[in-house]
């Protein structure tokens, strides 16, 4: 099957349902709507990955206690520049939501700042804080690792060494932000996950099994997966591979050294006590002021230089080239108008963790 059955749900239903889901499960009405809105946020701009999906998982995690609920940041260190911050296993969104908040009433004050996060539950899409940033008129720089998650073989390997690594970097421009964010796989997890269930393959080398051959299989991340539905990416033998070769790998290397290294929390590698956990992020964030740097046109260059790029003759008659933030403006633009696409199977997912805690299918 090239695509799976997909329904389509109003944003406005699944706000008021995954609100309800996370206010049942124990997050108090505030944390409940933010983690929504985080989750939306990346359907919203096409990073289905990143979305509503992560629902029965978030809420088992709580479960379990590898998430906890109405967490504040502990600042462990701090000088007008530069803060290191220890997130408690709080959720991602109010984690990062406070760490940023920080950095950027730093960079406001002090014209740059540099914050380190660490031990923050999952931090979402990468992008929202670059938005964060860049709604208070901010450049900004962010270098993320996951600790417990290991998928990806360094270049010139096949064993697990780090995870997907995020990187963003967010400037304000005139007409909207350009923002870069993406992982350093040559594919997300969730990309895998899809093909797994029969969705669109990924391309041919985006996984490498551990004898070196590689390939486009899903069983080289989770084992063997005929006859069930469920996806452990600790049953595969093989890894995902980081995109560019050295480059690629190279930047999710740093990203264990600056965001991992730098925080003092945990780096991808065996977890202590050999107890498998959730996830935890850490995040290295670098906010520059445009003022600071004497550049009060900042927006108006940026805007400048991005229509230049955008001028540039399309590879394929009819082509266009588009700026980074370019594609998630116009996902968000359609998406908010038309609804979110989920796989029959996410939405019966979310429907089932709603269930559990009496919670029936929205009607509207
Ligand atoms: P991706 O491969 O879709 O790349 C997205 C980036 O490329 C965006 O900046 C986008 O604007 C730009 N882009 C896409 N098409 C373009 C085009 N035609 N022209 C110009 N620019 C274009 O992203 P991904 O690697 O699949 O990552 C998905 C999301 O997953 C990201 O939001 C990332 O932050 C998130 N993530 C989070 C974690 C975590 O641990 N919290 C880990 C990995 C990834």
């Amino acid at each position: 099957m090239d695509h799976p059955q997909t329904t389509t749900i109003p944003v406005e239903t699944l706000e008021r349902f995954i609100t309800a889901i996370f206010a049942a499960a124990g997050c108090g009405a505030e944390e409940a709507a933010r983690i929504t809105s985080h989750l939306l946020s990346a359907n919203l701009t096409g990073h289905d990955s990143h979305g509503v999906i992560r629902v029965p998982r978030y809420v088992f995690w709580m479960g379990e206690g590898f998430v906890r609920a109405g967490q504040q940041i502990s600042v462990i260190s701090d000088t007008p520049t530069h803060a290191l911050v220890d997130g408690n296993l709080g959720f991602g969104q109010s984690i990062g939501e406070q760490a940023v908040d920080l950095g950027i009433a730093k960079a406001k004050a002090a014209g740059l700042s540099v914050i380190a996060l660490r031990n923050s539950g999952h931090l979402g899409r990468i992008g929202d804080w670059g938005e964060r940033a860049g709604e208070a008129g901010l450049l900004s720089i962010h270098f993320v690792n996951v600790a417990g998650g290991e998928l990806v073989a360094p270049f010139g390997g096949t064993s697990r060494r780090f995870s997907t690594n995020p990187i963003c970097i967010a400037a304000p421009a005139e007409g909207g932000l350009l923002l870069l964010d993406f992982a350093t796989s040559l594919v997300a997890e969730g990309k895998v996950l899809v093909a797994s269930n029969g969705g669109k393959p990924v391309p041919h080398g985006a996984l490498i099994d551990p004898d070196g051959t590689l390939t486009s299989d899903p069983r080289t991340l989770y084992g063997p997966i005929e006859g069930t539905h469920v996806r452990d990416a600790a049953q595969g033998a093989g890894a995902l591979r980081a995109f560019g070769e050295h480059k690629g790998s190279g930047l999710a290397f740093m990203c264990e050294i600056l965001a991992g290294c730098l925080s003092g929390g945990p780096t991808s590698g065996p977890i202590p006590g050999g107890k498998r956990r959730g996830i935890a992020n850490a995040m290295l964030s670098i906010y520059l002021s445009p003022g600071a740097f004497g550049q009060e046109g900042f927006a108006q260059a940026a805007r400048d230089y991005a229509a230049y790029v955008r001028d540039a003759h399309p590879a394929t008659p009819g082509g266009e080239v588009l700026v980074p933030g370019e594609p998630e403006r116009r996902m968000r633009e359609a998406r908010l108008a038309g609804g979110i696409p989920l796989q029959a199977e996410t939405w019966a997912a979310i429907l089932e963790t709603g269930q559990k805690f009496g919670l029936s299918a929205p009607t509207s």
